[in-house]
């Protein structure tokens, strides 16, 4: 009988390959049944099993939350969130009410609190909150489970290292993941930044997420091909499948394997010009990801994400300890701490939410602290505070658009400086001060920027959104989002000279830091350092330092001819099959000779031009 694989697409958000059994995390439903109480003898055990079983769901989650390793911890704010939904009026109350008053069965009436707080939610006509719904539902199936006597398939019936197929995974299913027994996720739901893929990439497993129906597609048991770099996954793979994918495996592994030796050498280029590598991180934990793949420093500490799938404001205390144990595990190293850069996509439930019509345009990051003062000042406190003992605290604002910004920025700051002097609290007093490069408004006066602040860090994912005019998470556009506009590269061009003729050094943090195809252009455009996604700092130090400045100088001055993104990217992937090849070769796995990639990027711009929108 011929052997039939199929095939899914997702995103590829943790990179390598994992070979396994699928392990498909059962979702099944939970019946509820329907009675009425018979007399307030009933209608009191009926109260008393519901709260047993909320006071038991609470203590599993209290549970899990101290089996997590205290390096992860942090990840897991969102299991208290799931012990206080549980507690919370809405559905506690609630379900206590209708137990009482209409006599109801406590699944019947939890499911009936569960309708309306989903009702209630979803009338508010807030993102954020609505998407805390999932979290209601997760805490209430807790509690139906409980109630139903129905323990959930979960991470203890593992038996063998499996590749874990789900719908989501929330929080509390990530906490459970048992890492020798993870081989891969294959997750329908999220996106590159969802906690999930952080998760995947901070723990070394291959992942891939929106794979879309991957729960319908694949059974129990099955063998499965996950490939964590292009999003490709292969249900019931044939022997020539398996044995190709062992092969690139191996050779990823190898590849990797040899590079990360490297990786804790300076990135030097051939004719000695040294670029400083760092990490992107979210959070502390992430720290040892950054270090053990050879980052320099962290040129970008997203802070944000501490304060997001929190109920509250975290205090100067809370914010400080978590600031000073960051730069005392960097030290002497640097930590860029970006000031917070929440709004748009990025949302917290503990400030009142501004109705907008383009949120992207609207109130976010240093105009939403800006505008909520008092929160941007208790930050700053807390990272001045953080800065004295060890003093490798950088900080730079988001966003800015222009130097009146800036200076009431710079004005806070000094307020909050200030401040401290007056209490006699001691911080790093030349703390180094930085912008954001991330619209063309700031581009255009770099120059005047650059006399105001110590360091440049572009950030060059809402840059391209801001310059060609296009939501960066749109995928009717995503085709337009062109790391490589010949308009990026110019402002990238004219910020770097900007910032370089005022004697002020230019990172970039921005997703195409950590592209290998990019790091040619990002060497001739002359940035001093390139700050990324921690898994790749090995991969861009092992590219810079084979290449040349010269050479990529050279190349800069011929890309910044060519008139489309199309014709420059064919460039670099010439440039990098030339060069690089096992680069080239272990990263995309339908490898080419420079013959049949000539022959593939002509078709390529022929079906380019017949297929435009
Ligand atoms: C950027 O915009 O490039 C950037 C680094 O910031 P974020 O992705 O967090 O908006
Ligand atoms: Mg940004």
């Amino acid at each position: 009988m011929e052997h039939t694989s199929k095939v899914i697409h997702g995103i590829g958000v943790s990179p390598g390959i994992a070979i396994g059994k699928a392990y498909l995390l059962e979702r099944g439903r939970i019946p509820v049944p329907h009675s009425v109480l018979l007399g307030e003898e009933a209608v009191a055990q009926e109260c008393k099993r519901f709260e047993d079983s909320v006071s038991r769901a609470v203590s599993d989650l209290e549970s899990i939350r101290q089996s997590i390793h205290p390096d992860y911890k942090d990840h897991f704010h969102v299991l208290e969130v799931h012990q206080m939904i549980l507690k919370d009026r809405l559905l506690y109350d609630e379900t206590l009410r209708l137990i009482r008053e209409e006599n109801l069965n406590a699944q019947w009436a939890l499911m009936r609190s569960l309708a309306k707080a989903r009702e209630i939610f979803g009338a508010l006509d807030d993102e954020y909150i609505q998407s805390r719904v999932a979290d209601v539902d997760a805490a209430a199936e807790r509690v139906l489970r409980v109630l139903s006597g129905q323990e959930r398939n979960t991470f203890e019936n593992i038996r063998e290292r499996v590749i874990i197929v789900a719908h989501d995974l929330s929080p509390a299913d990530a906490a459970q993941l048992q890492i020798e027994k993870t081989l891969g996720l294959v997750i329908e739901m999220g996106g590159r930044t969802s906690h999930t893929s952080i998760i995947a990439r901070s723990l070394n497993i291959p992942a891939v997420v929106a794979a879309e129906h991957a729960t319908r597609w694949v059974p129990m048991g099955d063998i499965l091909i996950v490939d964590g770099t292009t999003g490709k996954i292969i249900i019931n793979p044939s022997e020539e499948e398996i044995s190709t994918y062992y092969e690139r495996q191996q050779e990823l592994e190898n590849y990797l394997k040899e590079i990360n030796r490297k990786a804790h050498l300076p990135a030097r280029t051939r004719d000695g010009h040294l670029v400083k590598v760092e990490a992107n991180i979210e959070m502390i934990e992430e720290v040892v990801a950054a270090k053990d793949h050879g980052a320099e420093g962290i040129g970008l500490y997203r802070t944000e994400f501490f304060f997001m799938n929190r109920t509250d404001f975290p205090d100067e205390e809370t914010l400080f300890k978590e600031y000073r144990d960051l730069a005392e595990l960097m030290a002497p190293q640097w930590v860029t701490m970006r000031s917070l850069d929440l709004g748009a996509e990025k949302l917290a439930t503990w400030y009142p939410r501004i109705e907008e019509a383009n949120p992207a345009l609207g109130l976010r990051s240093i105009r939403l602290c800006l505008h909520y003062r008092d929160l941007f000042k208790t930050q700053l406190r807390a990272i001045l505070r953080a800065s004295r003992d060890t003093a490798n605290i950088r900080l730079m604002f988001p966003l800015v658009s222009g130097v009146g910004e800036l200076l009431e920025a710079k004005q806070v700051l000094n307020e909050v400086r200030e401040e401290l002097t007056l209490h006699r609290i001691p911080f790093d007093e030349s703390m180094p001060l930085g912008v954001m490069i991330e619209v063309p408004s700031a581009v255009a006066v770099a120059d005047m920027l650059a006399r105001e602040v110590d360091f440049f860090s572009i950030g060059t994912n809402d840059l391209i959104q801001y310059s060609i005019g296009i939501d960066r998470a749109n995928e009717h556009v995503a085709y337009l989002f062109e790391p490589l506009h010949p308009a990026v590269l110019r402002f990238i061009g004219q910020t770097v000279e900007a910032g370089h003729k005022a004697g002020i050094q230019v990172a970039l943090c921005g997703e195409m830091a950590g592209e290998s195809l990019y790091v040619p252009i990002m060497l001739g455009l002359k940035l001093d350092s390139l700050s990324m996604n921690p898994q790749s700092v090995p991969r861009v130090k092992n590219l810079i330092s084979r290449s040349s400045l010269k050479e990529c100088r050279r190349l800069v001055s011929k890309a910044l001819k060519l008139t489309t993104a199309g014709e420059i990217q064919q460039l670099l992937e010439r440039t990098m099959i030339k060069d690089f090849p096992e680069e080239f070769r272990v990263f995309n796995p339908n490898s080419l000779t420079v013959e049949e990639f000539t022959v593939l990027t002509k078709r390529r711009t022929r079906n380019r031009k017949r297929n435009r929108p």
